[in-house]
């Protein structure tokens, strides 16, 4: 391998998009241009493949075609939930339960609704980054609409216990909702067993096009789910999202799933080999340890911190491998990551960890040669110290 080709260790952030997804999107620029609306054959044939596309969607979580609604991705669906449950809420002062280590595009929205007045409870998590349960009834009030923890954490891999939060939210006659986006096609998913009722995913993160996305309604009593329109003008999406679809996309996040259907045990077996295989000899650097719990995490993804190493100059140093810092930049400075943060990580621990997400595509050979340019330069930031 040469030493300028590309290792991409950051698949929580976007992914390739797998060969196979493309080949089934290209004739629907070339040859079935046709709007899904329309009533002549071109857009029939895109109709068809709308549907044959979100039957897939479905089978992949156990829902039914008409609880699926495409959308531009997981951030539009997370507004689009958020704010239309609470446009819609007949209580007069809504409450909704969220986590402190959810994605910008929950927490943001949050305190968006917050400066309308909405109020809204963050809920803390243990230093291996799981919600207390405990702590989640009791901030469960009358006025409670919404508990929104999200499945697995796109920094950390942590798999919240899911059905034990939704139990506890319909036992208190609360809608429960899940940002899957980092869960959907990468692991099974049920939302009937799991007690879901409302599911946002992102095409980009398993290996679909960016740009497309969706969400799960329950249609279903005792927890049937209506959300109000946030996009008017056409209609589409059953009147919930009005805009000509994007009917290319969709038809690369069905063959995503499609593949997901056919390939995801197979991926997690070879995926969790190589993650396995990295993290154990990264863990052989001394100084080192592992942000979140061990035992509940997504296959994928490894987050390390390398006390005395600073994880930017890491990211610098690794030059053609790509991982992820985790620190947010605003205009005037660098934020430690807000979930090693509600761990309860140190600036200095938050600012020296690093996000290892593997993929589909990553071989052995690649972890190989990652494993030695980690070590290489973290010993000599440390020296440097
Ligand atoms: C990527 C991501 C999102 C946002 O997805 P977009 O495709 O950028 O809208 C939301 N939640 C999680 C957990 C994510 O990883």
């Amino acid at each position: 391998m040469r030493s300028n080709t590309l290792i991409y260790l950051d698949n929580n952030s976007t992914t390739k998009v797998d060969p196979r997804v493309i080949d089934a999107m290209l004739p629907y620029y070339t040859e079935y241009y046709g709007n899904a609306s329309s009533s002549h054959l071109a857009g029939a044939k895109s109709f068809e493949a709308v549907k044959q596309s979100r039957i897939k969607v479905a089978e992949l979580i156990g829902a039914g075609e008409s609880e699926v609604f495409f959308t531009s991705g997981a951030t539009e669906s997370i507004n689009m939930v958020l704010k239309g449950l609470i446009s819609n809420s007949a209580k007069k002062n809504p409450h909704i339960i969220t986590s402190t280590t959810e994605h910008p595009a929950v927490l943001d929205t949050c305190r968006f609704l917050e400066q309308k007045g909405v109020s809204v409870t963050y809920l803390s998590v243990s230093a291996n980054g799981i919600i207390d349960i405990e702590e989640l009834e009791q901030a469960i009030t009358d006025n409670t609409i919404l508990v929104s923890i999200m499945l697995v954490n796109n920094e950390t891999g942590v798999i919240q216990p899911i059905k034990q939060i939704a139990d506890l939210a319909h036992s208190h006659n609360v809608l429960f909702m899940t940002d899957a986006t980092q869960a959907f096609g990468k692991m099974k998913i049920s939302v009937e067993n799991l007690g879901i009722d409302i599911l946002c995913f992102s095409g980009h993160k398993f290996y679909g096009p960016k740009g497309i996305g969706g969400i799960y309604l329950r249609s279903r009593r005792p927890f049937k789910v209506k959300i109000p329109s946030l996009l008017h003008g056409g209609g589409h999406e059953n009147g919930i999202r009005s805009g000509t679809l994007n009917v290319p996309g969709i038809v690369g996040i069905g063959r995503a799933v499609e593949i997901a259907l056919s390939d995801m045990f197979k991926d997690e077996k070879s995926v969790n080999k190589l993650r396995e295989k990295l993290e154990t000899h990264l863990l052989q650097i001394p100084n080192t340890f592992i942000n979140g719990d061990k035992n509940n995490r997504i296959y994928n993804t490894t987050n390390i911190c390398f006390e005395g190493a600073d994880a930017d100059a890491i990211v610098v140093g690794l030059k053609n491998i790509a991982v992820s810092n985790g620190s947010a930049c605003s205009s005037t400075s660098v934020e430690p990551s807000h979930v090693l943060a509600a761990m309860g990580r140190t600036d200095l621990q938050a600012f020296s960890s690093l996000r290892f997400s593997l993929g589909r595509f990553n071989t052995e050979k690649e972890i190989d040669i990652t494993v030695e340019k980690v070590r290489k330069i973290v010993m000599q930031l440390r020296e440097m110290l």
